[in-house]
């Protein structure tokens, strides 16, 4: 098994023009991997640490001091190391940092470090990632959740909720599932034209309209699937974000201030008439007793998903399955920092009947490592933004070409109980 020989890190740009960490392993055999990793703008306090350099340099995003970490620290001690012992690698790394929420070296510099060691040994074994990851378990590739219509701090419109998403559920393949994503984006462009908004995109690559309130949005996005003609095939998920709503106990949303009461009415309304599978952070991450009424009230009909509340952390998950809150985790690599303890989510979320869905950043790169990733650990949902934008298409182009040459089921198993609800 190969040792790890060189490790090297650089300072190159996310898709909003912020710094981030780019890092290449080679092993003794000459085998390369690399891995770049992403930044979030709406941040749970609980996610493990991001280091910059708050120098005057690019307004104090640097990441020098990161790529300064890897190279001078972590790359002395781990060349030398069996590089296909992910998790002893990952503790090492762990170790290394000594910090609970990786502070010392940063969770961009070990995780850019972990995710290279991974491509490089799936490269040895000349191995697409997602099956060096998943072996021959991996076979679900998953349903995307296109986020068309942005909102909240990803766009400067009016919209509160931050994320407006299709999913084509009733596709029969992921290729089809792109198929349908596509044509709604485009009608929805066209509709949105028509009524005279603008039609220019967020970070995320989803329209940014200037639109009133969270219904007009929701009823311009059924108009764009029934217009396209897929009524039947695609289903809408949101995420509220509910953090950078939440004010002294209450939330702001459409202009008005909302108790935990009244935000669960509002979301019940929602589901009511519109044909919503599952929503993201409709609560604040410790705002504990709505959580609870969410799941009690909606839990059984869709799917609540846990993102800044969970923070791909086995701990927070065991929270709120010790609570029953929420059903559902969403998986983002760079909230915990290693891709050990990211499969530990995962799998501990499955083996708990929560369902994982892994997910982008709103910054973003060409590294489309999430890609095989969901696959990997079958988790049969992925949500990577709109279809349009690069650093969001990388990872759709990956899956293309994935169920192209291996095959897979679109959704899998995983998905039935969602679809028949
Ligand atoms: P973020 O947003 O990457 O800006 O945190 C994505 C999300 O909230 O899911
Ligand atoms: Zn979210």
């Amino acid at each position: 098994m190969p040792q790890i020989k060189r490790v090297k890190a650089y300072e190159v740009l996310d898709s909003r023009g912020n710094p981030t960490v780019y890092t290449t392993v080679e092993l003794e055999d000459g085998s390369i991997g690399s891995a770049i990793v992403p930044s979030g703008a709406s941040k749970g306090k609980y996610e493990a640490l991001e280091l910059r350099d708050d120098e005057k340099r690019f307004f104090g995003k640097g990441v020098k001091k990161a790529v300064e970490n890897i190279n001078n620290i972590i790359s002395k001690a781990i060349v030398g190391l069996e590089a296909s012992n992910q998790r002893y690698i990952d503790k090492f790394l762990i170790d290394l940092d000594g910090t609970e929420n990786k502070s010392r070296l940063g969770a961009n510099a070990i995780l850019s470090v972990s995710l290279a060691v991974a491509r490089a040994m799936a490269n040895y074994y000349k191995m697409p990632l997602f099956r060096y990851i998943g072996g021959v378990r991996s076979y679900i590739l998953p349903v995307p959740l296109m986020n068309f219509i942005n909102g909240g701090v990803h766009a400067d419109n009016n919209l509160d909720i931050q994320e407006f998403m299709i999913a084509p559920i009733g596709a029969k393949t992921f290729r089809e599932a792109i198929e349908i994503g596509v044509e709604i984006f485009y009608t929805l462009k066209s509709i949105l034209k028509e009524k005279g908004h603008i039609t220019n995109v967020g970070d995320e690559g989803g329209f940014a309209p200037n639109l009133r309130e969270t219904k007009e949005a929701l009823d311009i996005l059924m108009m764009s699937i029934e217009k396209a003609g897929y009524l039947n095939k695609a289903k809408i998920a949101l995420d509220v974000a509910g953090n950078e709503l939440f004010f002294e106990g209450k939330y702001r949303i459409d202009g008005k201030l909302l108790s935990k009461e009244e935000i669960i009415s509002f979301y019940k309304d929602l589901v009511k008439n519109y044909p919503i599978f599952s929503i993201e952070d409709p609560c604040s991450e410790d705002d504990i007793e709505c959580w609870k009424d969410i799941t009690k009230e909606l839990g059984s009909k869709i799917q609540i998903v846990g993102d800044d509340l969970f923070t791909t952390n086995v701990k927070r998950i065991k929270m709120g399955i010790e609570n029953n809150i929420a059903n559902a985790v969403l998986i983002k690599l760079n909230q915990i920092g290693t891709l050990s303890e990211t499969i530990d989510a995962v799998e501990f979320s499955q083996r708990n009947n929560y369902k994982a869905i892994v997910s982008h950043r709103s910054g973003e790169t060409e590294d489309n490592f999430i890609a095989d990733l969901s696959i990997a650990l079958n988790t049969g949902q992925i949500k990577t933004g709109s279809v349009s934008r690069s650093d969001r298409n990388s990872k759709y182009n990956r899956i293309l070409i994935i169920e192209e040459d291996y095959g897979g089921i679109y959704g899998g198993l995983l998905w039935n109980s969602l679809s028949t609800n």
